[in-house]
């Protein structure tokens, strides 16, 4: 009955600063977004203290009755939500997702064909010292240098050369969206399954505002975190019953023992929400936000200090600022922006002459904010600071006046009001 507060000040002080920051600033990791406050309160309730390891009706564990009926609202609003005939809700994470996936799909040593991660791919497509580089044989394919964006002829060109087993299609960091007719094609004229990850993209997909993986792919995985604004989680969805045997196999007893039915009934919670007209509106939002951001970093006094935006623009809810020809690199474009309380990461972009740690890019990303309410008025303004920021002067009383000007927005739309914020006591 003791609460956090009087079992562990340490963590409890910690867990308040943190809401005081996400309350104090503004949020624009382009992965991040802000759980509603059920999401929350599913993720914080009993249901961590049961084990349920198998699927709804089939456990190795008495007592499943409650945690079946969670389990199985999550799996039919999943799959109602994307149009999917089968669907696994129990991957702790994107990338264990993408692991089971694989491993349902391929056996060790098969080749793979992945965006490349400098070009905007996961660590999962591949990355040397991921699981999936070490397991797999892996053919990078990445974007042409002109357009910045994927290159479907190299794709095709590689396909046919590497005979992949597996092509991956999916991004951490690209602003267009993807031709997944176009995979799939390739994908049937090897002889390999295509695999979407689409983590991303899948809140833009969900509110019928992005083309669909699903028709398309063989699988299709994803985060539940990023723009679909519900519990860290992962989720895969095929419409193939043998995949789908197989892929609820490779997830368990392939890749994990018991499920988090605490994180699925806040991923159902999350599922309910993004079936209603209000999350529409708020991915109408998010895109919105992202060509305004877009737009004024092209715009004539940015240009000048050598700043500019990877393919020219977006159709998602990130822009990816290049600043290969900017004196600022990626590391202090990003320390400005948190001085003056606006959060991004820093991000290679495609060819970038700078090393991954400082780099020459932003990644800044506009779900969290319009989750947070932000409009066209708050996504202009939020533009203009970013802007201002990023010129070459960046004096003292430039950080003073910005800084305020963030106040100001993050004041007009509180985050998570009703939680209680004691860390000023
Ligand atoms: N897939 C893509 C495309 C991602 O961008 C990410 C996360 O950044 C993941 C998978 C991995 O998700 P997680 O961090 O939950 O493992």
């Amino acid at each position: 009955t003791r609460t956090l507060a009087e079992t562990d000040p340490a963590i409890h002080a910690a867990v308040q600063q943190e809401l005081l920051r996400q309350q104090g600033t503004l949020e624009m990791i382009a992965s991040e977004n802000f759980a509603p406050t059920a999401v929350m309160e599913a993720q914080g309730s009993v249901l961590t203290n049961k084990y349920a390891e198998g699927y709804p009706g089939k456990r190795y564990y008495g007592g499943c009755e409650h945690v079946d009926v969670v389990e199985q609202l999550a799996i039919d609003r999943l799959k109602s939500l994307f149009g999917s005939e089968f669907a696994n809700v129990q991957p702790h994470s994107g990338a264990q997702a993408n692991a089971a996936a694989m491993f349902a799909l391929i056996q060790p040593g098969d080749t793979i064909l992945g965006l490349n991660l400098a070009h905007g791919g996961h660590l999962t497509h591949g990355m040397r010292i991921n699981f999936s580089g070490k397991l797999y044989k892996v053919v990078p394919y990445g974007v042409g240098e002109e357009t910045m964006l994927i290159d479907m002829a190299e794709v095709e060109r590689l396909a046919v050369e590497n005979k992949p087993k597996l092509i991956v299609a999916g991004w951490s960091a690209y602003s267009r969206q993807l031709d997944f007719a176009e995979f799939r094609r390739i994908a049937d004229l090897v002889g390999a399954y295509l695999m979407v990850d689409m983590a991303h993209f899948a809140g833009l997909v969900a509110a019928g505002l992005h083309p669909s993986p699903v028709p398309h792919a063989h699988i299709v995985t994803s985060t539940t975190h990023k723009t679909l604004g519900g519990p860290r989680g992962g989720v895969i969805l095929t419409n193939d019953a043998d995949i789908a045997k197989k892929v609820n196999s490779a997830v368990f007893p392939g890749q994990q023992g018991g499920p988090l039915e605490h994180v699925i009934a806040a991923k159902a919670v999350a599922f309910k929400l993004a079936a209603e007209p209000a999350f529409r509106d708020r991915q109408e939002r998010t895109l919105e936000g992202a060509r305004i951001i877009a737009e004024r970093m092209l715009s004539a006094d940015v240009a000048e200090a050598g700043v500019t935006v990877v393919s020219g623009g977006t159709d998602v809810h990130l822009v990816l600022v290049d600043l290969r020809n900017s004196e600022l690199d990626g590391q202090q474009g990003e320390d400005r922006l948190h001085r003056i309380g606006i959060t991004v990461n820093r991000n290679a972009v495609p060819f970038d002459p700078r090393p991954p740690m400082i780099s020459s890019g932003l990644r800044i990303g506009t779900p969290a904010l319009a989750t947070r309410g932000f409009g066209k008025a708050e996504f202009t303004e939020v533009a203009d600071i970013i802007a201002a920021a990023l010129k070459r002067e960046f004096s003292d009383e430039t950080v003073a006046e910005l800084r305020q000007r963030v106040e100001i927005l993050a004041g007009k739309f509180p985050l998570y009001p009703n939680l209680s914020s004691d860390a000023n006591e």
